[in-house]
């Protein structure tokens, strides 16, 4: 039988974590090396290896428990901003691969750089990448 993910473990019991929220869906808990403490991760309790692979109806409901652990972690750390990161995929920095949402208490000059951003050549090659993206919207 193939052994269960960290976050499967954390979400059985069998391994051990700071617990912020429940419900039947969704479980939050301390991230075990915070970019700033606070920092949470939103899971699902059904095992998808990420976002891209978790059907809209459960998404939902994670969305909803990100908000209502958003403005606990705002409120309990004073935050001045939170980042909600999602990071799918190894490229994208994706280490566990069972859905997670991170929320992370910011604060003006934490150093925290997320991206630097690139340019299009031209308005030309944007707006055609934008077609290609209109037409793969399924
Ligand atoms: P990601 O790079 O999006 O896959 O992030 C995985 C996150 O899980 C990292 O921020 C880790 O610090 C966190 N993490 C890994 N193991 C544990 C654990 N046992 N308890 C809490 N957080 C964890
Ligand atoms: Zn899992």
């Amino acid at each position: 039988m193939q052994e269960k993910c960290i976050f499967c473990k954390i979400i059985e019991g069998k391994l051990p974590a700071e617990k912020i929220y429940e419900d039947e869906s969704s479980l939050a808990f301390l991230d075990i090396n915070p970019v700033n403490p606070g920092h949470c991760l939103v899971v699902s309790k059904e095992h998808f290896d990420n976002l891209l692979a978790t059907p809209p109806s459960a998404a939902k409901r994670l969305t909803e428990t990100v908000l209502k652990v958003s403005q606990a972690v705002r409120e309990a750390v004073a935050a001045e901003g939170i980042n909600i990161n999602i990071n799918n995929g190894r490229a994208a920095g994706q280490v566990v691969f069972h859905t997670h949402i991170h929320i992370i208490p910011r604060y003006k000059g934490d150093g925290l750089k997320l991206w630097s951003g690139a340019a299009y050549r031209d308005a030309n090659e944007m707006s055609a990448l934008a077609e290609k993206i209109r037409q793969a919207i399924k």
